[in-house]
C-alpha cells in the first residue's frame, strides 16, 4: 500500500503520499510565512506552526489522493537535520500514527531525501545510476556529495561559513530587498552589469569542493557604503547584485569541475535547494555537465526546496534497499531526531541502530 511523509525540519510543513512504486498520488506544502517579517526563521515559532498545521495538512492530503488512513501502510518523517523542535513534532506525529496502526515507520534523513530526489520516477528521463555528483544549495545547506548508494554518500566539500543562500539572503539585505532575498537578488541582477563591481572569489581555482561567502558579503557591504543603503543609486544596486550573482556562479561552476576530477566516472551533475532556482546557476552548471558529457539534472523547483515527495522517495528507496540487504522493512520508532545528522553518519542499509 501508498506510504505517507511528512517533513516539517525548517519552515515548510509538508505531506505527501506516495505509490509503493514512487508515483506522487498527492503533496502539499504549507509555506510558514510569519518568519519574512523577523527576518529569518524563529525555531520555536516554526515549531508551533507544524504542530498547528499537521493534522489538517494530512487531512487534505488524504483527500486529495483519494484515500483514508486505512490505506497508509507505511509512515516517513525527515528526523534530521534541522531545527530539533520542528523534527520533534513531524517525526512523533508520523511515530504515533504508525504505532497506533500498526504500521512501520521509516526514518528519512533530510539531506539524504534532497540528494536522492534526481532518482524519483516522476522526473523526466532514466534514473541516473550511481555514483552521481549532488550540488546542494539552499538555505541552510551548501555542499557538494558524492552519491554512490543508497545510505552510501560521500561529501566531497562543503561551507567554511555561511551557506549560498544564505549568502543571497545576507547580501539582498544590504541592498536593501526583503526576505528571502534571492528571487528579488535575481529579479534585480537583470538590470545590472556582471562585470561592474570587482568582488573576490573566495577559493575560486584551490583545490577541492569548499565554499565559502562571508568575503564576498563583506566586499558588497563595502561598496555599498560609501552611499549609504537608503542613498543607494538603483544602477548601482543592480550592478553589484548582477556582479554578486556573477561571482557566486564562477565558484559554483568551479566547485563542480572539481567535484567531477574527484568523481570522473559519475553519470550526472545533480542540482538541488532553493538556490538552484536561480537561473544563471543553472546555465553555468548545465555547461560544466555538458563539457564532461554528465546528464544535468535541476528537478522542478517545488521538488528542489524542502517538501515531503522526497522524504517519501527516500523512505522507499531505503525499504527496497534494507529488502535486497536480506533484512525486512525494520522499524525506526527508536531513532531520535538529530539537529545534526551528516550525510556520513547515516547507516548503510542493515539492522537498525537507536
Ligand atoms: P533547507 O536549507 O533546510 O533546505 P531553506 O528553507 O533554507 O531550507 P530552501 O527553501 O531550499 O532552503 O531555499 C531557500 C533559499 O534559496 C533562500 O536562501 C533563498 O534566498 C534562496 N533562493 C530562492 N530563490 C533563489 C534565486 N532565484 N536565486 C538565488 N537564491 C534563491
Ligand atoms: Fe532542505
Amino acid at each position: 500500500g501508498p506510504l505517507l511523509a511528512i517533513e516539517s525540519s525548517c519552515d515548510d510543513t509538508a505531506c505527501a503520499i506516495l505509490s509503493p512504486k514512487g508515483d506522487i498520488l498527492a503533496e502539499r506544502v504549507l509555506s510558514q510565512t510569519g518568519h519574512a517579517a523577523l527576518g529569518g526563521v524563529v525555531p520555536e515559532i516554526a515549531a508551533r506552526a507544524h504542530l498547528a498545521a499537521l493534522p489538517s495538512l494530512m487531512d487534505d492530503t488524504l483527500t486529495d489522493a483519494g484515500l483514508t488512513l486505512d490505506d497508509i501502510a507505511a509512515y516517513a518523517a525527515s528526523t534530521g537535520p534541522g531545527l530539533i523542535g520542528g523534527l520533534i513534532v513531524g517525526s512523533t506525529f508520523a511515530k504515533g500514527i504508525a504505532i497506533a496502526r500498526d504500521k512501520p515507520f521509516i526514518a528519512v534523513n533530510h539531506i539524504e531525501a534532497h540528494a536522492l530526489t534526481a532518482r524519483l520516477p516522476a522526473l523526466s528521463g532514466e534514473t541516473p545510476a550511481f555514483p552521481y555528483l549532488l550540488l546542494l544549495v539552499s538555505g541552510g545547506h551548501c555542499q557538494c556529495v558524492a552519491v554512490r548508494g543508497i545510505g552510501h554518500y560521500e561529501k566531497l566539500g562543503g561551507t567554511i561559513d555561511d551557506a549560498a543562500g544564505e549568502a543571497f539572503d545576507k547580501v539582498a539585505k544590504l541592498l536593501g530587498l526583503g526576505w528571502p532575498g534571492g528571487p528579488a537578488l535575481e529579479k534585480l541582477a537583470r538590470k545590472g552589469n556582471p562585470s561592474a563591481v570587482t568582488l573576490p572569489r573566495p577559493l575560486l581555482g584551490r583545490p577541492g569542493c569548499d565554499f565559502s561567502f562571508s568575503g564576498l558579503k563583506t566586499a558588497v557591504a563595502r561598496h555599498i557604503a560609501p552611499y549609504g543603503q537608503a542613498a543607494l543609486p538603483l544602477q548601482v544596486a543592480a550592478d553589484i547584485a548582477a556582479s554578486f550573482q556573477r561571482c557566486v556562479a564562477d565558484i559554483m561552476a568551479d566547485r563542480a569541475e572539481n567535484a567531477y576530477t574527484a568523481i570522473p566516472d559519475a553519470t550526472a551533475l545533480v542540482v538541488a535547494g532553493g538556490v538552484a532556482a536561480n537561473t544563471e546557476l543553472r546555465t553555468r552548471l548545465e555547461a560544466v555537465a555538458e563539457r564532461h558529457a554528465l546528464r544535468f539534472i535541476a528537478p522542478p523547483l517545488r521538488l528542489c526546496t524542502d517538501n515531503a515527495v522526497m522524504v517519501g522517495w527516500a523512505a522507499l528507496e531505503t525499504l527496497s534497499a534494507r529488502h535486497d540487504a536480506g533484512y525486512g522493512p525494520s522499524d525506526d520508532v527508536p531513532v531520535a531526531p538529530r539537529p545534526r545528522w551528516p550525510l556520513t553518519e547515516i547507516q548503510p542499509p542493515g539492522p537498525v541502530q537507536p
